[in-house]
């Protein structure tokens, strides 16, 4: 069944000597990245994504970098469906995945997390940057128009919502989704094919301050 599964997946055959422990190392690789990825599109899946997700939370809250999560939605994907077809709108989602994945660095985590909605964890996202990584990703889907048949090509756009994790701070993966989600809708609302990102106070807390002030010296002198 697994070798069934990763075949009709298009991984390559396992190498190895079958049964041996390099083999079977092999195929559990091969299935845990089959289990990370959305079919379609390649992209994380949504369980990749918490997963990934969690990690960068517990980051944040250990090192302080700034982290920034964007939530994007094709505008009126419905419209897609209806006019040109499912087949039609499968390809939007391919195009619109590759157009995400391109605009940004191989660190950054790109996941289809709903039928047409997307996310990216941009970890070590300075908020002096955020508005222009998500305004290149904004740009690129949108001067891509689409080819759904030799003659015929669609244009899409979409629109993006984006929260920093509060630096030193453990948030929870549905606390900072609701916040990028809730920019999402202030972009749709605002006409969609454009960004909204939650205003950030920059800490301004170095990783030396935040050592002083949590540190073990100062308190353990009290105790
Ligand atoms: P909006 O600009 O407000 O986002 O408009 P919209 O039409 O994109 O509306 P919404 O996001 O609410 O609706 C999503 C539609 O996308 C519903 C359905 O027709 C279509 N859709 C959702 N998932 C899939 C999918 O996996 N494949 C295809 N082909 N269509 C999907
Ligand atoms: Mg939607
Ligand atoms: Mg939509």
């Amino acid at each position: 069944m697994a070798l069934q599964l990763l075949e009709q997946s298009g991984v390559a055959a396992p190498a190895g000597e079958p049964g041996s422990a390099a083999w079977m190392q092999a195929v559990i690789d091969g299935l845990c990245d089959l289990s990370s990825r959305d079919a379609l599109t390649g992209l994380s899946n949504r369980r990749n994504f918490q997963v990934a997700l969690l990690r960068e939370i517990d980051r944040v809250a250990r090192a302080g970098e700034p982290a920034l999560l964007l939530t994007a939605d094709i505008d009126h994907f419905k419209q897609v469906n209806d006019r040109c077809g499912h087949a039609a709108g499968d390809l939007v989602l391919k195009a619109v995945a590759a157009a995400l994945q391109d605009s940004v660095r191989p660190m950054d985590t790109v996941a289809r997390i709903g039928g047409e909605e997307f996310a990216i964890i941009l970890p070590n996202c300075p908020p002096a940057f955020g508005e222009a990584v998500a305004e290149r990703i904004r740009r690129r889907v949108a001067d891509r128009p689409v080819a759904i048949s030799p003659r015929h090509e669609i244009n899409v756009s979409v629109s993006i919502g984006g929260a920093y994790a509060p630096q030193w701070v453990r948030s929870t993966a549905t606390v900072w989704c609701e916040r990028a989600d809730l920019q999402l809708y202030r972009a749709k609302a605002q006409g969609r094919n454009r960004v909204c990102i939650e205003p950030t106070a920059v800490s301004l807390v170095s990783a030396e301050e935040k050592g002083l002030l949590f540190g073990t010296s100062q308190f353990m002198d009290l105790e």
